[in-house]
């Protein structure tokens, strides 16, 4: 059965590299009809950022990555967090000691501190000299007699064999020339990622590991702690590193790069995700426009992810929410949509139409809003933009309208112009308001009757409905308006 996992450190924000790791482990399950878990991986205390792992919880569930078994979820192999998990790494720790494959370690913070220095002084990467190593069975009684503090450290074995990597294929990596023996349990008796991360894959069945190619060189530290405990291990892919347009680190970023800002900026999950699929492989399709992630299961192919680091722009999300929205404009999900922004307008507007109790109905009616979304779906990014202060005349008559300043500005008979306009645009068929082409010719008739010019006569008009100088052009306005809301704004003005 295939089961993979997702686990997260909770020391802060689900970004966009984890989601990208999340995302892929769920296709993965998903494709192959297995499970998706979620570990939360707390064991470094000093890191915690409380309610981080709720949030986390909260971003998969707003992409749409749904969890069979977590924290909340249950499931059979939990607890699935692993401070609660802490007798199983006592447990098992034993075996490791017991065989010989691990040792407990009384150096000192202060030794290990000097070691450092030493080899930062020599320009070389500090290691720890496995020193404890060769204690005798008497010297590490003596030592817990006197309760002195140790780790357990983990006998790192020279290891020259390859290991695959479903990704980048075969590994060597001899860790043991490179690195002392990690410590596997801390002075505090908490496991360190190595060792809980190992147990946990192991006895909660774990098929296959997808990750993060920075942890590829700790896989094959991984695959010698499966080997110390005669286990098989899982399967491993790492996925490449995710960077930014200019090929710098993607997670070097701040703020910007976490799921939780691009939710509160009103990007849909979709585009979220389509932001990564575009950019990543592992697909057997040429994605256009955004696919749900039922296509992205359906086309999804581990062996297709290539090892190139993945450039991501973000930039593109405005175009790919753009398209999203015009994706769902067009679809049964419409009503969805247009109830979406309804409730964004609302809020936007709360103060004006709770003094102005009859303006609800009229402006906040499915049809208006429809309507509004199919003129802007080409000018708007996300659905937050409707309430753009711009536009606020869509929905309400803009604070800044009066005649006096437009008499100053225009210096003709303000009024009569605009009550005549009132008349004539009352009396135009429904049709011409419905059709740009139909009613723009209008009004270029209209300024011929009125014997004006027609930019001067526009000018007028669109400050009289909208208060804007500059903007959409009159005729747009007016359609999106609707006949009665643009009569209603000329009449006002005159009023
Ligand atoms: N806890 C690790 C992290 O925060 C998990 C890495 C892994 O998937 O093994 O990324």
């Amino acid at each position: 059965e295939v089961r993979v996992r997702f686990a997260p450190s909770p020391t802060g924000h689900l970004h966009l590299g984890g989601l990208r790791t999340a995302l892929y482990n769920f296709l993965f399950a998903r494709s192959h009809g297995g499970k998706f878990i979620l570990r939360i991986e707390d064991t470094d205390q000093t890191r915690l950022v409380p309610g981080a792992a709720e949030k986390f919880t909260q971003m998969l569930d707003w992409a749409g990555i749904g969890i069979d078994e977590g924290p909340s979820q249950g499931g059979s192999y939990g607890p699935y967090l692993q401070s609660n998990r802490l007798d199983l790494y006592w447990h098992h720790i034993e075996t490791l000691l017991q065989n010989g494959s691990a040792y407990r370690c009384f150096c000192s913070p202060k030794r290990l501190d000097l070691l450092r220095k030493d080899a930062l002084r020599r320009r070389e990467v500090p290691k720890y000299d496995n020193r404890c190593r060769h204690l005798t069975a008497e010297d590490v009684d003596r030592k817990l007699k006197e309760n002195a503090p140790y780790v357990i450290r983990f006998k790192l074995e020279s290891h020259k064999e390859p290991w695959q990597d479903l990704v980048y294929g075969p590994i060597v990596y001899d860790v043991a020339s490179i690195e002392g023996d990690p410590v596997l349990l801390k002075t505090d008796r908490f496991p360190t990622y190595h060792f809980a991360n190992v147990v946990d894959d192991h006895l909660m069945r774990i098929s296959h590991v997808l990750r993060g190619v920075e942890w590829q060189n700790s896989t094959t530290k991984h695959v010698l702690l499966y080997r110390a405990f005669n286990w098989t291990p899982p399967q491993f892919a790492h996925l490449p590193l995710l960077l930014n347009k200019d090929g710098t680190k993607l997670s070097k970023r701040q703020g910007d790069i976490h799921v939780e800002h691009f939710k509160s900026c009103g990007y849909f999950p979709e585009s979220v995700i389509s932001l990564l699929t575009t950019a990543g492989s592992g697909f057997d399709v040429q994605q256009t426009g955004t696919m749900t992630l039922d296509d992205l299961v359906t086309h999804f192919d581990i062996s297709r992810v290539n090892a190139h680091s993945t450039r991501i722009d973000l930039l593109r999300l405005d175009a790919l929410n753009q398209a999203h929205i015009q994706q769902k404009l067009n679809s049964p999900e419409r009503a969805g949509l247009i109830a979406t922004a309804k409730h964004l307008v609302r809020e936007s507007l709360k103060e004006r139409l709770h003094s102005d109790n009859s303006l609800q109905d009229e402006i906040l009616s499915d049809d208006y809003i429809g309507a509004v979304l199919d003129w802007s779906q080409t000018r708007i990014h996300a659905l937050e933009d409707l309430t753009k202060p711009e536009w606020e005349f869509i929905w309400v008559i803009p604070s800044t309208l009066n005649l006096t300043q437009l008499s100053a500005n225009f210096g003709g008979d303000v009024r009569r112009t605009l009550q005549r306009t009132v008349d004539e645009v009352g009396t135009m068929s429904h049709d011409t308001f419905m059709t740009l082409d139909m009613l723009s010719r209008q009004l270029k008739d209209l300024a011929k009757s009125h014997d004006l010019k027609y930019s001067t006569y526009m000018h007028l008009l669109r400050q009289a409905v909208s208060g804007l100088k500059v903007g959409p052009s009159v005729a747009e306005m007016m359609t999106v308006l609707g006949q009665e809301n643009t009569t209603r704004r000329l009449q006002y003005v005159i009023d």
